[in-house]
C-alpha cells in the first residue's frame, strides 16, 4: 500500500510530537511513525516519573553546541513560558522545585497525554509500532519503507532523538539518515552521567557510597568551561548527583575536575587562624562543615588523626588539608555510558541546519529536530525545552 502526506515525522518522541501537533493545526496532512510498542517512555521516566518539562529561565547560555548561537532563534520564538501556557490550558498541575525547575505535580503521564491531544486536534496519523526500512526520494517526494507499507510525504522531519538508554528504544537512526543525504557529524558522546574512577584508587571513597553534600565543581578551559554548584554524592563506582551530571557534559577523558567540598569556607585559613580559638579536635571541626562520616573519611584518606588539636599542628599541614577540601583535584576514568546517560551530546552538526526552520541545507524537505541534533542542555529541563521549541520551529515551516 501506498500513502501519500504533506509530512511525514520520524520519532514520536518529545519533539516530534510538538511537532506534528504544530504542522498538523496549521493544516498539513501530518503522519508521525514510531517504533516503540510504547508511547514516549522517555517523557514517562523523566523527572522521576513526573517530567521536568521546562526551565523558566531556559536561554542559550544552558545549551552546549559547537555552534552556541544556533539554539537562540527556536529558543526565543517558542519561549518556556509559552509551554507553562499550553500546559495550563491542559489543566495540568506543576510546581517549581529548584533553580527554575517545573515539574508535574502528578505524573509525566499529563504531558504524554497533552501532546497527544495536540496532535488529535490536528488531524495527525499514527504508524505505531512501525518500523522504518528506508528514506529515499521519488522526484520532488520523500519515499519512507515501513513496516506498514510505503509512504509518500514532500516534508520527512526527522526526531528519533539519541543515543542514550538504548533499552527503552533509542537508535542512530537520524546520524544514519544524516549521513545518507551527505551531512556531516558531530561526535556523539553520553552526557548528563555519572562519573566512574579507577577501582584502586576509588576504593579508599567506596565505602562513602550514598553520602551527598553540595559542592562547586569545574572543568574544562576558556569557552570550554564548565562551573556548577550542585548537590555530589558519592557511588560505589565514583560520583554522581546534580554537581556531576552537570560537569560530566563539559567533561573530556585525560581531564580532571575540581571540586570544592567546602565552597563557602576557605578551609585551610579558617583554621591556621583558629589555631588559639577553635578548641576541638580536627575531626569535631571538620564535623561541622561536612557530613561526619566525609570528615571521618577525608582525615583517614590523607592520613591525619581525627583526634588531633589544630593548636599542635604545624601551619602547612593544616594548609595542606584545608586546600585538599577547597581543591580536589581528581581524574575520572570513564563514565557509565549510554545506558546512563540522560541526553547525548553532539548529532548532526548545526552548520548543516536553517536555524528557523531546522531543515538541512543540503536536503531540501528534510528536517532534523530535538536531541538528534547538536544541541545538548543542562540538567533541569532544558532539553525538553530545546526539544519543544525545534519541534516548534520546524512544525511552523514544514
Ligand atoms: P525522544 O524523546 O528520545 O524520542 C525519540 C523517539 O524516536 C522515541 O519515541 C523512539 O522510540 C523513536 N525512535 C528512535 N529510533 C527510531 C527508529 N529507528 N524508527 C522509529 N522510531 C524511532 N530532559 C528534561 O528536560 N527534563 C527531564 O526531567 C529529563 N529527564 C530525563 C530522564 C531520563 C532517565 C532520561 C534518559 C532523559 C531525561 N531527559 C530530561 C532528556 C529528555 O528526555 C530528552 O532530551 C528528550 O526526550 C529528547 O526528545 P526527542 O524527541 O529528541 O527524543
Amino acid at each position: 500500500t501506498q500513502q501519500q502526506f504533506d509530512v511525514a515525522v520520524i520519532g514520536a518522541g518529545a519533539a516530534g510530537m510538538m511537532c506534528a501537533a504544530v504542522a498538523g493545526q496549521r493544516g498539513r496532512r501530518v503522519v508521525l511513525i514510531d517504533h516503540a510498542a510504547k508511547l514516549a517512555e522517555k517523557i514517562r521516566i523523566s523527572g522521576g516519573g513526573r517530567c521536568n518539562f521546562t526551565n523558566v529561565g531556559a536561554g542559550p547560555q544552558n545549551y552546549l553546541s559547537q555552534n552556541p548561537h544556533f539554539c537562540r532563534s527556536a529558543l526565543s520564538r517558542y519561549t518556556p513560558q509559552d509551554f507553562i501556557a499550553l500546559v495550563k490550558r491542559h489543566r495540568i498541575a506543576f510546581h517549581e522545585k529548584h533553580k527554575g525547575q517545573l515539574f508535574c505535580d502528578d505524573s509525566s503521564e499529563d504531558i504524554i497525554a497533552m501532546l497527544k491531544a495536540e496532535c488529535d486536534a490536528g488531524n495527525v496519523a499514527w504508524r505505531m509500532p512501525c518500523a522504518v526500512e528506508a528514506i529515499g526520494k521519488n522526484g520532488e517526494l520523500f519515499r519512507i519503507d515501513t513496516a506498514a507499507g510505503e509512504i509518500l510525504a514532500s516534508s520527512v522531519v526527522i526526531a528519533t532523538g539519541g543515543l542514550s538508554i538504548p533499552k527503552i528504544g533509542a537508535t542512530d537512526f537520524a546520524y544514519r539518515v544524516a549521513r545518507q543525504f551527505d551531512l556531516k557529524l558531530v561526535a556523539t558522546n553520553p552526557g548528563l552521567v555519572p562519573l566512574t574512577f579507577d577501582g584502586r584508587h576509588w576504593e579508599p571513597f567506596a565505602e562513602l557510597a550514598g553520602l551527598a553534600l553540595p559542592v562547586a565543581v569545574e572543568t574544562g578551559q576558556k569557552k570550554e568551561r564548565g562551573h556548577f554548584l550542585e548537590d555530589l554524592l558519592f557511588t560505589h563506582r565514583g560520583l554522581s548527583g546534580p554537581a556531576i551530571l552537570q560537569i560530566s557534559s563539559y567533561w573530556k577523558l585525560s581531564t580532571p575536575l575540581t571540586l570544592n567540598l567546602v565552597p563557602e569556607l576557605d578551609v585551610a585559613e579558617t583554621l591556621i587562624e583558629g589555631k588559639g580559638t577553635l578548641k576541638k579536635n580536627l575531626g569535631n571541626l571538620l564535623a561541622q562543615w561536612l557530613p561526619g562520616r566525609l570528615a571521618e573519611g577525608w582525615l583517614k584518606v590523607n592520613g591525619v588523626d581525627a583526634g588531633a588539636r589544630i593548636a599542635d599542628m604545624p601551619d602547612k599541614s593544616l594548609r595542606r588539608l584545608g586546600d585538599s577540601l577547597n581543591r580536589w583535584v581528581i581524574l575520572p576514568s570513564g563514565s557509565e555510558g549510554y545506558r546512563k546517560a540522560e541526553v547525548t551530546l553532539g548529532g548532526v552538526d548545526t552548520r548543516e541546519l536553517s536555524q528557523q526552520t531546522m531543515m538541512a541545507t543540503k536536503a531540501p524537505g528534510l528536517h532534523f529536530i530535538g536531541e538528534a541534533v547538536d544541541v545538548t542542555g543542562w540538567l533541569g529541563g532544558y532539553n525538553f525545552q530545546w526539544a519543544w521549541a525545534s519541534g516548534v520551529a520546524a512544525g511552523l515551516a514544514v
